[in-house]
């Protein structure tokens, strides 16, 4: 039976993306691999919009890993960073921050009710930072933090925007013109295998981007390394990357417009059945297409329906939010509407 992942990632791939992993071995500092790599470069860049000469830094390691290269390497001694946090992943870009001793502040929003942008306006006024981190899809609770507006109050002070999109990217189109720094992985949207995180920027802001105390995370050094030996600055994790570079092809071969498509279409399935259901689904309003939060229902233990929908083929996912009783849906990856009727199915028939 195949096991269905309604975990926020690692998604479900196709059989060709597993299969890519199967390859020679092969030594990660020969040409034809730094051709490969760069292969897989140029073709996350092409999901993401606008920018110039912009391009995509690899590291392997998961997301976080990613997220922590991006705050320590662009954000200085002298500059003021300012996190807007409305879910454990910008609590996490919070630890971040302290774990490099940056200059930051915080704007604390609600976890499930959309950011009041002339709050985070007048926040932002007063404070004046020029770097401004956020969460676009919060994957926490499903909030989904519009960039566009952001994008417009940071011009208005010339703050640069750092943005994990995580959980966003190859599905929503994200535009470096909006942004300035895009951070995601391997093992969401993407649909390939845990263990690659990137960076996304223009080249001149990559270039910028060498304050990090730590050697590993130093975004300028992986990138130039790369740029002048084709090779990653220590051992990438070769077989993920073929897989990777498949993944790309795939969504190449449906269309970033499709994915969402086919995504909100699981999304709007899964939420209409889990209201008819009788469960409360959160967030109300601002919510993307990736992920639902439901209240689990008095009587009913998360540990008993975890078990229940494993035995059935589906793997379902607690919830984030501290003192709120609820587990998650995600309904990314290679999945289809079947899928979701089949969970739905297998909700129904659950007996506490
Ligand atoms: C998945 C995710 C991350 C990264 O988590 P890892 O476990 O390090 O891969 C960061 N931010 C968001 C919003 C995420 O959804």
């Amino acid at each position: 039976m195949t096991n269905v992942l309604l975990n926020p990632g690692p998604a479900n791939t196709t059989l060709n993306v597993k299969l890519a992993q199967v390859v020679e071995d092969i030594c990660p500092r020969e040409r034809e691999f730094g051709v490969t790599m760069e292969e897989v470069s140029n073709g996350l860049v092409e999901f993401v919009q606008g920018g110039v000469n912009k391009k995509a830094v690899l590291f392997g390691g998961s997301g976080t890993l990613a997220v922590e290269s991006a705050l320590s390497s662009i954000v200085g001694a002298n500059d003021k960073l300012a996190i807007i946090t409305n879910g454990a992943y910008g609590k996490r870009m919070e630890e971040i921050a302290k774990a490099h001793s940056l200059n930051f502040v915080v704007f604390q929003s609600s976890f499930l009710e959309p950011l009041d942008f002339d709050d985070v306006a007048d926040f932002l006024q007063k404070e004046q930072p020029n770097f401004i981190a956020i969460i676009h899809s919060e994957t926490t609770s499903g909030l989904l933090n519009d960039l566009h507006t952001l994008s417009k109050i940071a011009k208005n002070i010339d703050a640069k925007i750092i943005a994990d999109c995580m959980s966003s990217y190859a599905c929503y189109p994200l535009n470096l013109d909006e942004v300035d720094f895009i951070i995601a992985s391997s093992n969401k949207n993407i649909q390939a295998i845990a263990g690659v995180s990137f960076v996304i920027a223009n080249e001149d802001n990559i270039l910028k981007a060498s304050h990090s105390k730590s050697l590993y995370l130093n975004l300028k050094a992986q990138y130039e390394y790369f740029k002048a030996h084709f090779q990653m600055r220590f051992t990438p994790p070769v077989q993920t990357i073929y897989a990777l570079k498949t993944a790309i092809d795939e969504l190449r071969a449906e269309g970033l417009n499709m994915r969402f498509e086919r995504y909100k279409a699981n999304n709007t399935l899964l939420r209409e059945g889990l209201k008819s259901l009788g469960f409360e689904i959160f967030p109300k309003r601002s919510f993307g297409v990736i992920i639902t939060a439901i209240t689990l229902p008095n009587n009913m233990s998360f540990e008993s329906l975890h078990t229940h929908c494993k035995n059935h083929g589906y793997t379902i996912y607690p919830g984030k939010i501290d003192g709120l009783n609820m587990f998650r849906i995600a309904n990314i990856g290679a999945i289809t509407q079947n899928e979701i009727r089949g969970f739905l199915e297998v909700l129904r028939n659950f007996e506490k």
